[in-house]
């Protein structure tokens, strides 16, 4: 027999949802013989107006069989990926979900061509990003610049973020749970903007992205799989590489030959030419 649910589960019910959600978990499945209680149409309602509320948008079970679907990303089944972006923009809001709100000027969301077959992806801003509100602006942003023009691109033709939108203090590498919190935001814009490929830059956004904890020497030269998961299934997902961040390379410029290696295989994939020298 249906029975109301007690409004305390409902409310950790629904804190659950949004924190599944949050982590890019969309889609909820009931197991069968688990004990589960069916939910009457009240409690289905009275939680559909609480997600509501939550500004989340809840497709509740029961009615339609025993499958659980929880539609919530408002920029969900948008095509556009402008749009998409502009969406989750609104969403994420004046965030203030970790502790690097705290310390920030500006949330610095990301930058470049919301149907950009290249995406890069680096740790966090920066004092200068900070002040601008775009990632990748100061010293190690020209560098950044100037890598993105020897593979023969422009800025405008890739798509630039971070792990986390604000800046740690002091520069800080950000901590577990500020990745764990804020990286949600990004993987929907991952989803919407559904690269080709994607280059991690640096240790720390290419640990974050993979969970895999190794050294920069094992990470790179080599192609990953990466979908977000409740992308549109009809994604195949990118590839993935993981090359030096341009502050380090800023800090040893001996390396740039192995990160331009890095951009070749990428350009490989990519099938673009490198632009010819003047003389050539
Ligand atoms: Fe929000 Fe991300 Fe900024 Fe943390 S780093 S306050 S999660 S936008």
């Amino acid at each position: 027999m249906p029975r109301t649910l007690d409004p305390e589960l409902r409310r950790a019910l629904a804190e659950r949802v949004r924190y599944c959600q949050e982590m890019g978990v969309y889609d909820f499945y009931r197991r069968e013989g688990a004990g589960v209680e069916t939910l009457s149409l009240t409690s289905q309602l009275e939680l559909r107006e609480e997600m509501a509320a939550r500004k989340s948008a809840v497709a509740a079970p029961g009615v339609l069989g025993d499958l659980v679907t929880i539609a919530s990303n408002p920029e969900r089944g948008i095509a556009d990926p402008a749009a998409a972006l502009k969406l989750i923009r609104e969403d994420l809001g004046e965030c203030t979900r970790c502790k690097l709100h705290q310390g920030r000027n500006q949330i610095v969301f990301g930058v470049g061509n919301p149907h950009a077959e290249l995406m890069f992806v680096g740790e966090g801003p920066g004092a200068d990003e900070d002040a601008q509100g775009e990632p990748f602006v100061g010293r190690a942003g020209q560098l950044l610049n100037n890598m993105i023009k020897a593979m023969g691109l422009r800025r405008e033709d890739v798509y630039i973020a971070n792990i986390v939108k604000c800046r740690p203090p002091g520069n800080r590498q950000p901590e577990r749970d500020e990745c764990e919190t804020c990286s949600p935001f990004l993987m929907r814009q991952i989803a919407a903007i559904k690269p080709k490929v994607m280059v991690a830059l640096g240790a720390t956004a290419a640990k974050n992205l993979l969970a895999i904890n190794a050294p920069m020497m094992e990470l790179r030269g080599r192609w990953y799989d990466f979908k977000p998961a409740g992308s549109d299934p009809s994604w195949l997902g990118a590839r993935l590489a993981v090359t030096y961040h341009p502050a380090f390379l800023l800090r040893d410029p001996r390396q740039k030959g192995e990160a331009w290696k890095d951009l070749q295989m990428v350009m490989k994939y990519l099938g673009i030419e490198p632009p010819k020298k003047p003389n050539e």
